[in-house]
């Protein structure tokens, strides 16, 4: 684990927290996530729906693979469960309390823990609604009111969709940014002179590679993906106790 304090805490590693994650750590915010490992993707037979498997994929492995490119983009994870967010009085910022007794300063939380709000009943303010599971109030962004405090995916009363929460957690991510007032275009990564040979220079976020280094990329990603899907994901699709989700 890395001494360097987050600047983020995404609370919840399943596919909205770990798309906002990947985000944020990109662009230079330090960014830790705590799970609890429950995602409700794992209780998945097949996925059919989310964009760029034609003949879908295994759900486990889809959280594998996004856990990794949170970590690839400079993410710190931690298997743990937050049970409490404290707003620091006076300042900007929270404390962030884990079951197994870790304690964190951050600027930013991002809750996305689809229905668990208990870890919030320690900060004013936060909209809770309930409709027999509960959801947290936000914006069109994310934001909850509480300055710094966003929630993401599910929590964020988004249709119960991976892409979605996934795309949601996304956009809570660039909107972190944004709020933080970094520099911070759009994150592309463009061939060569693609801004700079129009005079333009390179738009904060924006990346230009050359041929050379593209097809060093593609390599890497092909040898990634190929030891990925060598074989069968070994963990077991999960069950669940309630026929409600
Ligand atoms: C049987 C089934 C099949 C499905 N199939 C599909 C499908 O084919 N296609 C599709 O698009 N969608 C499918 N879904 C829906 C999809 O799984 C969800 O919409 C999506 O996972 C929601 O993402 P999320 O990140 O908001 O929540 P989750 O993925 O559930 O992630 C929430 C995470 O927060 C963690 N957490 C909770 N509380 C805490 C805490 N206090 N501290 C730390 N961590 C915490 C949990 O452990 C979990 O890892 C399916 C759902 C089910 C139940």
């Amino acid at each position: 684990m890395s001494t360097v304090p987050p600047d983020v805490v995404v609370v919840g590693g399943g596919v909205a927290g770990l798309s906002a994650a990947t985000f944020t750590a990109r662009h230079g915010l330090e960014t830790l996530v705590v799970d609890a490992g429950e995602s409700i993707l794992r209780r998945n037979a097949h996925v059919e729906n989310f964009p760029g498997f034609p003949a879908g994929v295994n759900a486990r492995q889809l959280l594998d693979l996004l856990g990794e490119q949170a970590e690839t983009a400079g993410c710190e994870r931690a298997e743990d469960t937050v049970v409490r967010v404290e707003k620091i009085n006076d300042e900007s910022g929270f404390t962030v309390g884990t079951e197994a007794g870790d304690s964190y300063r951050t600027e930013y939380v991002v809750a996305a823990t689809k229905n668990e709000v208990g870890y919030l009943d320690g900060v004013d303010d936060v909209g809770i609604i309930d409709r027999g599971k509960a959801f947290v109030d936000v914006d069109e962004r994310g934001r909850t009111g509480v300055e710094g405090l966003y929630a993401a995916g599910r929590l964020a009363e988004k249709p119960h969709q991976a892409i979605v929460c996934a795309g949601h957690g996304a956009e809570v991510g660039v909107t972190i940014l944004e709020d933080d007032d970094r520099p911070f275009y759009h994150d592309w990564v463009a061939p060569d002179g693609y801004f700079t040979d129009r005079g333009r220079d390179l738009p904060p976020g924006c990346e230009e590679i050359d041929e050379e280094e593209r097809a060093h990329r593609e390599s890497e990603s092909l040898t990634v993906m190929r030891d990925r899907f060598a074989e069968p994901h070994p963990d077991e699709q999960e069950t669940h106790s309630s026929l409600e989700e």
